[in-house]
This record gives C-alpha cells, sequence and structure tokens, in this order.
C-alpha cells in the first residue's frame, strides 16, 4: 500500500474532524502534542496521522525514493481511477482553479512562462498528438482562422508574386537555421499584425522554425530563441 499518510507537506490544513485542541502522542517521537501538529489520514480512527508532522517529514526525507517508487506503483496500477477522480475534481472545481492559476500567474508571470516553457520543451510529442487531434477535432475552429487570415490579408494588402521570385524563395536556405528541407513562405511582418502578401514581406522559413514562429515578427523570434537557449543554460 502507497503510504497515503506520507503527506509531509501540511499546507496549512485543517483538522476539520477533529477537535483542534485535543493532544495526541506521536508514535516515533512518543512527545504529546496539539493535533494540528499531526496530518490528516482518513484511515486511521481519530482522522489523525500517527506521526507527527516533523517525524513525518523526516521519514519522507529518509525513504524519499523508496516512497517515490510505490507512488509510482500505485499511480500506474489505479490510473484510471485517479484519472477519473481528477477530471472530476477538475470539472467540479474549474472557477476556483482557474481564479488560482491566475493569481498564480499575475503575482509572478516570468516563472510560470519559465514553468510552461520547461514543460513544452519535455513534451513535444504530446503537444504534437493534441495539435493533430485539434485539427482533426474541430476543423471549424481552423477554418474560421483561415477565413479570418484570408481576410486579414486582402485588408493588409495582397500583392501579386511572380512565380520565378516565389522558386527563389522557395530553394534558398531557412533564413533563420540554414536548413534547406522543408522550406515554407513566411511572413516578415506576420499577416495577424498587419503584413502584406508581398515580395517585400515573405522569406524562407524551414517547416520548424515556422512552426515555432507563429505570430511574431522576426526580430520577436529571434529574440524569443535566444531567451530560450540562455534559459536552457
Ligand atoms: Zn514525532
Ligand atoms: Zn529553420
Amino acid at each position: 500500500m502507497p503510504p497515503r499518510c506520507a503527506n509531509i507537506r501540511g499546507r496549512g490544513q485543517t483538522n476539520k474532524e477533529s477537535n483542534i485542541n485535543h493532544y495526541k502522542t506521536c508514535i516515533t517521537c512518543k512527545r504529546s502534542q496539539l493535533a494540528s501538529e499531526f496530518c490528516k489520514c482518513s484511515r486511521s480512527k481519530d482522522l489523525l496521522n500517527a506521526k507527527c508532522k516533523s517525524c513525518a517529514k523526516k521519514y519522507y526525507e529518509r525513504n524519499r525514493n523508496k516512497i517515490l517508487a510505490q507512488k509510482s506503483v500505485y499511480y500506474q496500477a489505479n490510473y484510471e481511477r485517479i484519472a477519473t477522480y481528477k477530471n472530476n475534481y477538475y470539472k467540479d472545481n474549474k472557477d476556483k482553479l482557474l481564479k488560482q492559476k491566475r493569481a498564480a500567474y499575475s503575482s509572478d508571470p516570468k516563472e510560470t512562462q519559465a514553468r510552461n516553457n520547461a514543460w513544452a520543451r519535455n513534451n513535444r510529442d504530446k503537444i504534437n498528438q493534441y495539435y493533430r487531434k485539434y485539427v482533426v477535432d474541430k476543423p471549424h475552429v481552423i477554418r474560421q482562422k483561415r477565413i479570418k487570415r484570408r481576410l486579414r490579408m486582402l485588408t493588409n494588402g495582397v500583392f501579386e508574386v511572380r512565380k520565378s521570385e516565389l522558386n527563389r524563395l522557395l530553394t534558398s536556405p531557412c533564413v533563420f537555421c540554414g536548413n534547406s528541407a522543408n522550406i515554407t513562405l513566411d511572413h516578415v511582418l506576420p499577416i495577424a499584425r498587419g503584413g502584406r502578401h508581398s515580395i517585400g514581406n515573405l522569406m524562407p522559413l524551414c517547416l520548424s522554425c515556422n512552426a515555432s514562429k507563429q505570430d511574431k515578427t522576426f526580430m520577436e523570434f529571434r529574440m524569443s530563441k535566444i531567451l530560450q537557449a540562455e534559459m536552457r543554460l
């Protein structure tokens, strides 16, 4: 069984079900302490862990790897049940969780961005899979986006681009990374930012650079890459 009571974080948990003022003796250090010094444990009679918080913490630190391994085994064995529970919890507490997220973001946007970027770097496959599914599941959204982009293009100004010019661009290496494979056309100033579809605003970019550039201008894209490289160090 996993150590469900080894919750040593004890983030100000209140022992609602038990009497806060009652005393309990820790089985490890044998000291009699206030109930608030014990973590909650739904399996015990008085709903409190047998070890006090500080003893539980020491135990956790000594056996960290063992506990994490047990947790991982438990998680894998009960994956579906835990996933359902988590999904339901998210559904029931959506507003609260979103509020918490927004508060955390506004208190330290840089920290959140760094964490998100790190997660994205480690989960590329997951993200690609998600996008592929999104394109299939929500074709109408993608279509709307394309229509919007077309309209933007028309209002910004579309200039005829000669075939020879297009060929020249498509046979040039990526202006960003120098790769020659999978060359696509990209707008130096994106259409979404008022850029025109004209030869002066087009450049060759490889598929992977194009995908990560999104709606950034060329300079913004370069800066973002430099920042990412710095963060990786
Ligand atoms: Zn103790
Ligand atoms: Zn490239």
